[in-house]
Order: structure tokens, then C-alpha cells, then sequence
């Protein structure tokens, strides 16, 4: 029995807006003001995908305020740790 094809989820990157397949993304949720990665999008909350590449420019760009529509600055210090920690 063959599987039928399954169209694979399309979502942007906040920082530099690219479509992309969700597998080359990471999905980041925001938790009390903080950035998490969540690498098996398995959190609840309002997500977001960013290119594990693109970190620095969200940063420059406060995409991720943006993104979670947050009115404060949200601490990606949890983020950082994940992404140093996954090269
Ligand atoms: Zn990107």
C-alpha cells in the first residue's frame, strides 16, 4: 500500500522572512518573557520558526517581540544556551 503524499507544512522564519519547510526550521515558543527553543514542538503557546543560522539577525532586528507580540524585550538567554549547545 503506498502512503499518500502529505504536502509538508510551509512556515516563515521571523527573522529574515524566508518560507521554508518546517524541518529546517526551529520552533521557538515564549514562555514569561523568555524565548524557548523547542526542537519537538511540543510546547503549547503562541510559536514562532526561526533558521537556527538566522539567530543574530532576529536579535538585531527584535524579530522575536515582534513575533510574539510582546511589548517587552523577550530574554532569548535560554535559546543562546540551546543553540551554542547544538553545534
Ligand atoms: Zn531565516
Amino acid at each position: 500500500m503506498v502512503p499518500a503524499p502529505r504536502s509538508i507544512p510551509i512556515r516563515s522564519c521571523i527573522a529574515c522572512r524566508n518560507r521554508e519547510n518546517w524541518t529546517e526550521l526551529l520552533h521557538l515558543v515564549e514562555i514569561d518573557g523568555q524565548v524557548i527553543p523547542d526542537p519537538d514542538r511540543k510546547l503549547d503557546g503562541r510559536g514562532a520558526w526561526l533558521h537556527r543560522r538566522c539567530f543574530d539577525v532576529a536579535v538585531q532586528r527584535r524579530s522575536f517581540s515582534r513575533a510574539f507580540k510582546s511589548e517587552k524585550d523577550l530574554s532569548t538567554e535560554k535559546l543562546e544556551q540551546f543553540l551554542s549547545e547544538s553545534h
